[in-house]
């Protein structure tokens, strides 16, 4: 195994090599020997340590972290009560499988997602490793729960990569490319993008827009459940227009359809409240978490309504790791940190910092189209400025010069033109400002 020389690390962003530096780019051959091509690389430094809002590689470059393991890393990475938590769970009982013989945490775990999720009722969980694991269950729920079976998802929507889940998501490549057929009587409709939808669009017409494509299409009587992501991650960044969640989630509470939020990205304070539906004051059927849900371990859930959840029989729900209790004791305490430092209002404090540094750099540079977002959840959409076309190769120029500049920047979106900002929300503001400033000269360089 290959050790860094660096011996003490740096608690801000510096550069000793190139990113990626000698050790990473021979890192990266071994990679190219032995793993799959098909698994994606954004920045091709090798990481192997991290610290709040940072990522130490094995050249010694110290890289400010704006992604967070795809918004995971949200209590940091790694949290000390977390790592605390996990030492002592793994040392004393790391695997029965709870289907076999159960343990406290995955009760302990699931008491946390009753409290937490949207709306009073009486809820129900079930604990699984994924994200797309737990759409898949969602599925599962609403078709036992309604006796229908086509499932409707919105347009730029992303699920996960599993068959079904990939049914359910927009973006053809890459993510289906090649993968098909996939699971039938999956139907897509408009979404409210207000960016890109007429101006002057609100909620209430794209909802209106969504309801008239699924009642015409799919029939609302055949429909056991709408998904739809409160804020829209891999598709963009993109924060429906006021109205459209609540106008979506009333035609489904009319109609008998289980109204599904896949808050696996923008739950647990992310958005600046525990769950994006909050903000609205949207309570659905059914909630899937996971991401941020257990401080970086693989732990993913779907919890809903009693009646529904336990529509489905004794033993329809299961597999060996789900709900493994290191996880569960990691996501207790990821949540306990969560609420002892008041990580909504972090994640809202980020994001006033964010708004205001992106808005300024906008104002600057056409284009940056439009920045949009909610607390730590931000996008900045990248564009030709004379048409407003999507501009990938423009985000993918401007990622990656932060990246060499040793920033941790991704790109997102249906047209890979959004720069995607997910920091941690226990990101130093000092680190994230330098982050900014490294963006802003990114901007200028590469605009004028
Ligand atoms: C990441 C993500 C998924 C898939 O989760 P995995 O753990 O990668 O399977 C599903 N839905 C949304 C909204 C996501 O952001």
């Amino acid at each position: 195994m290959t050790t860094s020389t660096a011996s003490i690390r740096a608690s801000k962003r510096d550069l000793v090599t190139e990113v990626p530096g000698p050790r990473s780019r021979t890192m990266m051959e071994r990679r190219g020997a032995t793993v799959a091509r098909g698994v994606g690389c954004a920045v091709p430094a090798f990481i192997e340590a991290a610290g709040p809002g940072l990522l130490h590689d094995v050249d010694g470059n110290t890289l400010i972290d704006l992604g967070s393991g795809l918004g995971v890393t949200s209590v940091g990475n790694p949290a000390p009560e977390v790592v605390a938590a996990v030492h002592e769970q793994v040392a004393s009982l790391t695997h029965t499988c709870f289907l076999a013989t159960p343990y406290e945490g995955y009760v302990a775990v699931c008491e946390e997602l009753a409290r937490l999720t949207p709306g009073d009722h009486p809820k129900r969980s079930v604990l699984l490793s994924t994200g797309a694991e737990a759409v898949e269950n969602a599925v599962k729920i609403a078709r036992a729960a309604t006796g229908r079976t086509a499932i409707v998802a919105l347009d730029h929507a992303y699920h996960g990569r599993t068959n079904l889940a990939l049914a359910l998501t927009a973006k053809n490549a890459p993510y289906k490319q090649n993968f098909g057929p996939f699971v039938p009587d999956i139907h897509r409709i408009p979404t409210s993008y207000p960016y890109r939808d007429p101006k002057g669009m609100t909620g209430r017409e794209a909802a209106a827009r969504a309801v008239e494509a699924l009642e015409r299409q799919v029939g609302a009587e055949n429909v056991a459940a709408v998904v739809v992501e409160p804020i829209q991650g891999e598709g963009g960044m993109i924060v429906p227009a006021a109205g459209f969640l609540t106008e979506l989630t009333d035609w489904c509470g009319r109609n008998g359809v289980l109204l599904v939020a896949d808050e696996i990205q923008s739950g647990f304070c992310r958005t600046g409240a525990w769950f994006a539906s909050n903000h609205e004051g949207v309570v659905p059927d059914l909630v899937i978490t996971a991401k941020a849900l257990a401080g970086g371990l693989p732990l993913s859930g779907v919890t809903g309504r009693a009646e529904f959840m336990d529509a489905v029989q004794p033993g329809g729900f299961g597999g060996t790791f789900g709900g493994n209790p290191v996880a569960c004791a990691a996501a207790l305490a990821a949540i306990r940190t969560m609420r002892e430092r008041d990580l909504p209002a972090k994640a809202r404090r980020i994001g006033e910092i964010l708004t205001a540094r992106l808005t300024a750099i906008a104002a600057v540079h056409p284009e940056v189209g439009e920045v949009r977002g909610r607390g730590a959840m931000m996008g900045a959409e990248i564009v030709h400025p004379d048409t407003g076309l999507p501009d990938a190769e423009s985000a993918d120029r401007l990622a990656r010069a932060c990246q060499e500049a040793g920033v941790v920047l991704l790109t997102v979106g249906t047209y890979g033109n959004v720069l995607r900002f997910l920091p941690s929300l226990v990101m130093p503001e000092d680190l994230l400002g330098d982050a900014l400033d490294v963006l802003e000269d990114c901007c200028a360089r590469l605009f004028g």
